[in-house]
């Protein structure tokens, strides 16, 4: 034998040992590229490719932790600063998965921090967590009726986002654990988004300081991500209180100072100034104290507006006219006047680097399979409220949203403020039906059934795809502070609307949950008992008509 068929069988005997090592797992998908920077650089390197289709697996896997999230939140059917059960739930089941817990952030009781992990890249995973006011809604019937009669409900869809979110991290976690990989993963709440009441001080108390990346998700009715400036508007939410002067209101009123009178000046002075505005703005208030009764004049009042407008600029403009609406409703009714700021958004800016790719990993992802029950419930929901085409659930994908260079007036989200802080993308993922009623009890109607289910599975799988691009790929991370550095803030300059002093309106909801929680605590899913929540409420989805209903019509002549 010569030397050199020797040292080539050694060699041999190496590599089938090597491939057989229990410690080395075998690649799921070949990537050429990957094992070509192995040969060259002999640092291990992990077929990317490989890592997402178990991402994927992993997501899939936890189907039932998925089911078992949405539902509960949706039977909680909490409401802003109120997210205790929530809280609670959430929480024990990142603990239970390694996370470090943090309860209380930024003086705000119901919020969580949860990180796990260590090192570079530091991702941040958000969503919504909140409810709406009396949207109260059976799910899985495409009928109205409440579960209780005026109590807040899902009626947007926020009881999606955190099951999308866990899964996912716990999937990259996992594969991290085992692969010895480098990075940090954070898990926080949107708390009071329905207020947005919470992002602004997140972000004004430095918790994205060191983050290289905020994905974000929102339910919708496809799955889809865009890059630059969204549809939609930043906003000021702000309450005005009079102070006036009590009095009997009929036998000597002109010894009184009605506060209730300059609220109703101030919105008077507002209406008619609503002409004069650019159309782009959106503006709107409700009276939150008008008083106590008729015969005792109001000596405090206080009006709670929202200032929404296109640009931070234009919302300052107008905010700085509504002040003086103010000062001039105070002057007329010999009341005084003060202000407080509820809540604040900053017209959003999405990141493009991490929207290209997150782009891919949705193309690879794919829409869910929808049943003919799911489709049949879609179509009966968007039927009940008139929705413009009975298109069903989306089959196709939408493709990447570009950015807008002249953006339209529309919602506004405090994913804002974040967005000015670190690169951070929204992922919309397809939990609920297109075309039904936002804040409205109608959107609540699919958020504990199979569509959401599935829609958030699918939803999950882009997100772990995505930080394991984040995490695999240090170009991406760069490329993402390149843009927002260069591109994004260059003439730009992130100047929060809340101030140092601002507090968070945690006493918000408090009275509406309170009045409530027992009713609702009734409903609560119990995920040991039954299979699903829709099991639970007795439902047999897609439930179309109303029990009892069809013999009625049939008795009726
Ligand atoms: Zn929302």
């Amino acid at each position: 034998m010569t030397n050199k068929l020797v040292l080539f069988l050694i060699a041999l005997l190496i590599v089938a040992c090597s491939a057989e090592s229990p410690e080395e797992p075998a690649p799921v998908v070949d990537e050429p590229e990957a094992e070509a920077i192995h040969e060259e650089t002999d640092t291990p390197v992990v077929p990317l490719t490989g890592l997402k289709a178990e991402a994927a697996e992993k997501v899939d896997g936890m189907q039932k932790l998925t089911q078992e999230i949405i539902d509960s939140l949706f039977s909680f059917s909490e409401l802003g600063f109120q997210e205790f059960e929530t809280q609670r739930y959430l929480t024990q089941i990142l603990e239970e998965n390694g996370f470090t817990v943090e309860l209380g952030v930024s003086g705000i009781p119901s919020a969580w921090w949860a990180t796990w992990g260590s090192g570079k890249p530091v991702i941040a995973l958000g969503s919504d967590v909140d409810g709406i006011p009396k949207s109260s809604q059976m799910p899985g019937v495409a009928y109205r009726q409440p579960m209780i009669e005026g109590a807040p409900g899902h009626g947007e869809g926020h009881n999606s986002g955190q099951a999308l979110n866990i899964t996912a991290a716990i999937a990259v976690k996992e594969i991290m654990e085992r692969e010895g990989l480098a990075g940090t993963i954070v898990l926080w709440p949107g708390i009071a988004e329905e207020l947005v009441a919470t992002k602004a001080w997140f972000a004004r108390d430095g918790r994205y300081d060191d983050v290289d990346a905020v994905l974000f998700t929102h339910v919708s009715n496809n799955l889809r991500v865009g890059w630059g400036r969204p549809r939609g508007t930043g906003l000021i939410s702000v309450e005005y209180s009079f102070d006036g002067v009590a009095a009997h209101g009929a036998s000597d009123p002109w010894r009184g100072r009605s506060a209730l009178d300059a609220v109703e000046l101030m919105n008077v002075g507002w209406n008619f100034r609503r002409e004069h505005l650019h159309p782009l703005q959106r503006s709107h208030y409700v009276i939150v104290d008008g008083g106590d009764q008729p015969n005792v004049v109001p000596s405090k009042a206080t009006v709670w507006y929202f200032i929404r407008e296109i640009t931070a600029e234009k919302i300052r403009e107008n905010f700085a006219t509504l002040q003086r609406i103010a000062e001039g409703a105070a002057m007329m009714t010999d009341t005084s006047v003060s202000r407080r700021i509820v809540g604040a958004a900053y017209p959003r800016h999405f990141n493009k680097p991490v929207a290209l790719a997150m782009d891919e990993n949705i193309k690879a992802v794919g829409l869910p399979e929808w049943t003919e029950d799911d489709q049949t419930f879609a179509r009966a929901l968007q039927e009940l409220m008139g929705a413009e085409e009975i298109k069903g659930l989306a089959t196709e994908l939408e493709g990447i949203e570009e950015a807008e260079e002249d953006p339209v007036s529309g919602g506004s989200d405090d994913i804002g403020d974040v967005s000015w802080n670190t690169p951070t993308v929204t992922l919309r993922f397809p939990a609920n039906v297109d075309d039904l009623q936002f804040h409205h009890w109608s959107s609540a109607m699919a958020m504990a059934t199979p569509i959401a289910h599935k829609g958030t599975t699918a939803g999950a799988k882009v997100i772990a795809a995505t930080m394991l691009d984040l995490i695999q790929d240090p170009a991406l991370v760069e490329d993402a502070w390149r843009y927002f550095r260069e591109e994004q803030t260059a003439d730009v300059q992130y100047e929060s609307f809340v101030g140092a002093d601002d507090e968070p309106a945690i006493e918000k909801n408090a009275a509406i949950m309170a009045q409530f929680k027992d009713q609702l605590a009734a409903f609560y899913y119990d995920p040991t008992k039954y299979d699903t929540y829709l099991e639970q409420l007795g439902i047999d989805y897609p439930q179309l008509e109303r029990p009892g209903s069809e013999e009625e019509a049939a008795e009726t002549p």
